[in-house]
């Protein structure tokens, strides 16, 4: 992995940092450019623009690693307050929610999740919308495939994440591909070991296209997120080969990333969906996107450094 990414992960996770990043006065200013706001109006109000102009969206309330069962049944009430809205506001068919199992209690028990978890999902199908599950580090895939299929009895419509960065992640996209399963696939935004991962870029980028194979050839939804030009027109030349009309797939990408690339493909006729996060719980998010590109990271100190 990229020295300054594994650098800016490990930051991440520390407590002076974070209180350090968390107070500064400009982080907020920063922090606008990749999170839509703090609360359930502002995801609406955002949700509303992008859907006013032609793309569907998935929203993620912020929160993760949670080790706290009131905090995690605060975030499944957050995400009950959100569905509530976009089904008043008629938003529902064209926006959905994801949902990171560590944000409703994974870390304290995964049977905790399950039960939050289906009450997100009660009230998406209630709302007439779906939930993603988010795909975190490593060490929770086998869990969140496994709440995965227990979801997926009742709510067959629950999607996916898998991580092309994992290297048994083609054989999960192969396993995963079955008729209405609904799966996105990302490269993977967490620091794995080699064990893992693939520690190399160019090798991610191949699994990255295997995957995107085995999820045409399969008879499931694929969602290819990814902001990366060479892989989005690999995803159009395959879907071609596979005879996936534009309806058969999506494209997915971050709020505030590639905002142009996103209206584009949309005016090709594809579905593209854009990942809202919001909420105060901004932090790790915002490191993620840091490490992803050292752009950002040099945006960000400039701006600390211009205001202090
Ligand atoms: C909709 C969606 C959902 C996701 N869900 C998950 C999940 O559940 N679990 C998980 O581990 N990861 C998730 N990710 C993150 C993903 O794993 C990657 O870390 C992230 O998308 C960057 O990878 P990339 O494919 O865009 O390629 P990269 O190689 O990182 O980037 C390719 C190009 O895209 C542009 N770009 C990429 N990132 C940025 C950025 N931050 N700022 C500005 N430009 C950028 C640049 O032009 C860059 O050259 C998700 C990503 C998306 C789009």
């Amino acid at each position: 992995m990229n020295p300054l990414r594994s650098m800016i992960l490990a930051a991440a996770r520390n407590d002076t940092i974070r209180s350090l990043v968390a107070t500064a006065p400009v982080s907020r200013d920063v922090v606008s450019r990749f999170v839509a706001g703090e609360t359930t109006a502002d995801a609406v109000a955002a949700t509303r623009r992008l859907v006013d102009s032609g793309l569907a969206v998935t929203l993620d309330y912020l929160g993760e690693d949670t080790t706290d069962a009131i905090q995690a049944a605060n975030t499944v009430d957050a995400y009950v307050e959100l569905l509530e809205h976009l089904h008043a506001e008629n938003l529902a068919d064209r926006a959905e929610v994801s949902v990171k199992l560590s944000a409703v209690g994974q870390l304290l028990d995964e049977k905790l999740a399950l039960d939050n978890a289906a009450r997100i999902c009660r009230a998406a199908q209630a709302a007439g919308t779906t939930v993603t599950l988010d795909m975190e580090d490593h060490t929770t895939t086998d869990s969140t495939l496994r709440v995965l299929g227990e979801l997926r009895r009742t709510w067959p419509w629950v999607g996916a994440v898998l991580q092309a960065y994992l290297r048994r992640t083609v054989d999960d996209a192969t396993r995963l591909a079955t008729e209405g399963s609904r799966v996105r696939l990302c490269k993977g935004a967490y620091s794995e070991p080699e064990t893992v991962a693939y520690p190399d870029t160019a090798e991610v980028d191949k699994s990255y296209v295997r995957c995107v194979n085995a999820l045409l050839a399969g008879e499931g939804y694929p969602m290819f997120a990814t902001h990366d030009p060479r892989l989005i027109r690999i995803i159009g030349e395959r879907a071609r080969v596979h005879g996936r009309e534009p309806g058969g797939f999506e494209y997915q990408m971050l709020f505030g990333i590639r905002p142009e690339e996103q209206l584009r493909l949309a005016r090709l006729g594809n579905t593209v969906r854009v990942y809202v996060p919001y909420g105060g719980e901004w932090y790790g998010y915002l490191m993620r996107r840091m490490a992803e590109r050292p752009a950002n990271t040099m945006f960000f100190l400039r701006a600390v450094m211009t205001r202090s």
